[in-house]
């Protein structure tokens, strides 16, 4: 069997591994002429992702690839601490990173490439057909390519999903507006009387008044941040690009200032001028399968980056599909994972959606939002809350059957 991967970021390359462990080859086709871009971006890889490419054998080289974060401490703006989670590290000791989204790219990419995974930059999907059993891809630059399977990791605007569910859900503004940041030389000590310690590898996150901030310490003294700000209607990238850097720096501190956290001497001590990000979500469509094509990772369904979760996902996915391709005929094998998957993505969204309306509450809903969180954090809030999501494991050895899932 041969199969095309249509894009080259994360589900991508972790798919083309998954595959050539269950012995099936693959070519990958990336639009972009590179593999890594959007170098600014930051993002944190939870145990259960780091989980799936264990099971691709690539979990060290993508957690070098960032710096452990063992640990996450959730507060209100006015102080309160809210609770703490500190998922399971994996046996051999690795606990969540954070990381640049490029490394994270490039790392996987390295695996990928070390196994002898051929990847094809430049080349767009604009048109997929079918020609008996056999699905064609075609490209941009005028070529094609034939696989007996074709696998859309295509992201967020997937060209496949528009073949695979035409009439399917689309990508929606979650009513967040973001950017991140890195910030030296800040000495975060003097803080202890608020209880915010500066413990490196622990991330903080501060549901303040206004916006919310999520910041953590490497071991050099780097502070890495992001602020998430509630915004009703969704700006264009040429707004939001338009915002000279100091007026954004001035609005930031008019944010932060008013929350009982560094937030706002961090984002001070950084340099201005980082990229600015629109949050979305989307639904996966009712089938993520149709003829020899199928979807994974923001293709078939985009997790807002408020679950922390979009890339663990995808790799989830590509780890599963590539056990059921292993086991079942392509017509068998892509219900099978898709009702493997569908359950545990509801529930991820479930669980984004709920910290979006907690990030993005004002006025009176953010005042309930500070007299309910501590209580609901006791309630629902103990050490194995969240277990079923970061200790989940996949079992690549267990033979997958019709019944499956
Ligand atoms: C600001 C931000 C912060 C985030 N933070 C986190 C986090 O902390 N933790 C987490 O797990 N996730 C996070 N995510 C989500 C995560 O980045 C995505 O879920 C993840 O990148 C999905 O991987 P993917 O491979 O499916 O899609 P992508 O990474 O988008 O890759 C898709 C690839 O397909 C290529 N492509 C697109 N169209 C075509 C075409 N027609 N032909 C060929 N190639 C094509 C693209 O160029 C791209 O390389 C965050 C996302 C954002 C925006």
């Amino acid at each position: 069997m041969k199969a095309l991967i249509i894009g080259g970021g994360i589900a991508g390359p972790a798919m083309a591994m998954a595959l050539r462990k269950a012995g099936i080859d693959s070519v990958v086709y990336e639009a972009h002429p590179t593999g890594a871009y959007g170098a600014g971006a930051t993002m944190g890889l939870s145990t259960n992702g780091l989980a799936a490419l264990r099971v691709l054998d690539a979990h060290r080289a993508v957690a070098a690839a960032g710096f452990s974060c063992p640990r996450g401490v959730m507060w209100l703006g006015n102080g309160r601490r809210l609770g703490e989670d500190v998922p399971t590290p994996l046996p051999d000791g690795t606990t969540a990173v954070q990381l640049l989204r490029a490394d994270l790219y490039a790392a996987l990419h390295e695996q990928a490439t070390a196994r002898g995974v051929p990847t094809e930059y430049g080349r767009r999907l604009v048109r997929i057909d079918h020609r008996g059993d056999q699905v064609v891809a075609h490209f941009a630059d005028g070529g094609e390519a034939t696989g007996d399977v074709l696998i859309g990791a295509d992201g967020m605007r997937s060209t496949t999903r528009r073949f695979v569910a035409p009439d399917g859900p689309h990508p929606r503004y979650c009513g967040i507006v973001g950017t991140n940041g890195f910030a030296r030389d800040l000495d975060l000590g003097d803080l202890g009387d608020l209880g915010l310690d500066d413990e490196c590898g622990t991330f903080h996150m501060v549901f303040g008044r206004r916006a919310f901030f999520g910041y953590v310490r490497r071991e050099d003294g780097q502070v890495w941040w992001f602020v998430n700000i509630p915004s009703s209607r969704e700006p264009t990238p040429a707004e939001l690009a338009a915002i000279p850097a100091e007026r954004w720096r001035h609005r930031l501190h008019e944010l932060l200032a008013v929350d009982t956290s560094p937030a706002a001497r961090i984002v001070q001590a950084s340099p201005p001028g980082h990229d600015w990000f629109v949050s979305h979500q989307m639904r996966a469509p009712k089938t993520w399968h149709r003829g020899r094509a199928v979807l994974i990772g923001d293709a078939a369904h985009v997790t807002s980056p408020s679950s922390g979760q979009g890339a663990a996902m995808a790799v989830e996915d590509a780890v599963e599909l590539a056990r059921c391709l292993r086991n079942l005929p392509p017509d068998q094998a892509f219900p099978a994972y898709q009702r493997l998957r569908e359950g545990r993505l509801r529930k991820v969204h479930a669980g984004a959606r709920q910290v979006n309306r907690s990030k993005s509450a004002t006025g009176l809903s953010r005042v309930l939002r500070d007299a309910m969180f501590p209580v609901l954090m006791k309630r629902l809030g103990g050490p194995q809350a969240l277990s079923w999501l970061y200790d989940h494991r996949i079992d690549f050895d267990d033979k997958v059957t019709t019944g499956t899932g």
